[in-house]
């Protein structure tokens, strides 16, 4: 029987684990991950799959009930499916969702379905295939969206749109953006833009939730919906008459950090406990080390203890970490 064990000293209950199974990604969004940058882990410092399930597993045992995979790009990494299959067959996770960039969406849906995941976020800043490819350094819009509608068609649900929003970029694609709820059921969720890392957009000036909110509202009145128990840091609203809902994420403006369930597992084996700082315990060298799961578990209380209260009030670029990409979102 499970027990939750995994309290921080803000006597915040942490069962969600975010794990990036690699630092590398097929796109090089401008706000994510340095163009100029081709530093990447060897391969011999990734967690292994199997290393990977077992400190799930461990975590599991701690009290993680829901855990999401992300990256990097999650599915450029060969033999994901697999991963995601013996992921879901760990007793006592309730709850198993995919972060991507819907690149490869198509080439793996069957076998993502299959694997028992029915919950993807997938991002996608804008719907003018021009300035998909200014954003993110690639022509693959036409890829995206038919992955996108190729996973609504097989059931997929919630799908998630996350709209990573860049002042003076896509800000006029807001109300265009919004409009899919009405057509979809789709949960588009606007995101401030963090200033993380030594990417090209330290020096944008964000656009806050509540001017997006604001522009959006051109379309008509949001009315609020209901939060779920298990619900991220997302304000819900909806359109009257809509099939989706729109959603607002505010790092910047609002941060969430009082109600934080989350852990994160960076590709490289560290349990980091907030975005936004480097407070983190490494849990693959005692691994590798050999220790047995009752010491792997020591790692993660660590971890739970060190956990702050909340990240800084002015976000500025830390010297760590350097860049979304390593983490995860
Ligand atoms: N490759 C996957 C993807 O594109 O969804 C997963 C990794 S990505 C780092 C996870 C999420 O972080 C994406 O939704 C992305 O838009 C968001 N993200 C990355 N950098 C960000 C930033 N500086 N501010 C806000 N969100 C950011």
């Amino acid at each position: 029987m499970q027990e939750h064990q995994l309290v921080d000293p803000y006597k915040r209950h942490l069962n969600y684990l975010r794990i990036s199974i690699t630092d590398r990604c097929n796109l090089r969004c401008v706000y994510c991950n340095p163009r100029l940058s081709n530093q990447k882990l060897h391969h011999k410092e990734v967690l292994r799959y199997e290393e990977l399930l077992r400190i799930a597993r461990i975590g599991v045992s701690l009290g993680i009930n829901k855990i999401r995979i992300t990256g990097g790009e999650p599915l450029v990494r060969k033999g994901c499916c697999d991963f995601l299959e013996h992921l879901a067959a760990i007793d006592g996770l309730k709850d198993i969702s995919l972060t991507t960039n819907g690149v490869l969406l198509k080439k793996h849906i069957d076998r993502i379905a299959s694997a028992g995941i029915k919950r993807l976020n997938i991002s996608l800043d804008t719907l003018n295939p021009k300035k998909f490819q200014q954003i993110t350094g690639h022509d693959l819009f036409k890829e995206v969206w038919e992955g996108i509608e190729l996973a609504f068609q097989k059931g997929f649900d919630p799908i998630k749109l996350n709209v990573v929003v860049i002042n003076g970029v896509n800000d006029d694609e807001l109300t265009q953006l919004a409009e899919l709820s009405f057509k979809y059921p789709f949960h588009i969720r606007f995101i401030e833009l963090m200033p993380i890392g030594k990417t090209s957009m330290l020096d944008a000036k964000p656009l806050l939730v509540p001017e997006i909110k604001k522009r959006i509202q051109l379309l008509g009145n949001l009315i609020p919906v209901q939060k779920d128990k298990n619900d991220g840091p997302a304000m819900r609203f909806k359109f009257k008459d809509a099939m989706g809902e729109i959603g607002f994420i505010s790092p910047v403006s609002n941060h969430f950090c009082k109600t934080c369930n989350r852990l994160r597992l960076t590709a490289d084996g560290h349990i980091l406990t907030c975005l936004l700082s480097d407070i983190c315990e490494d849990i693959k060298a005692p691994l590798r080390l050999g220790l047995l799961d009752k010491d792997l578990k020591t790692v993660f209380l660590k971890a739970v203890a060190r956990k702050p209260f909340q990240h800084p009030e002015n976000l500025t670029p830390l010297a760590q970490p350097e860049q979304m990409v390593s983490i995860g979102g």
